[in-house]
């Protein structure tokens, strides 16, 4: 299973673990060319981009 925030957020994992979503998402520092979803780390996204 893909640990990217963007696949986990098409499986509802900001639903079923807002926890571990939050811990994602906070204090991003990058962004997501493809999703527009902003991240912590840049491997949680599929084409990440410096913020
Ligand atoms: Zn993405």
């Amino acid at each position: 299973m893909s640990d990217k925030l963007c696949s986990l957020v098409k499986k509802n994992v900001h639903e079923e673990d807002p926890k571990a979503y939050k811990k994602l998402i906070s204090e991003p520092k990058y962004w997501c060319k493809k999703c527009g979803r902003a991240a912590a780390k840049s491997s949680s996204l599929c084409k990440s981009k410096k913020l």
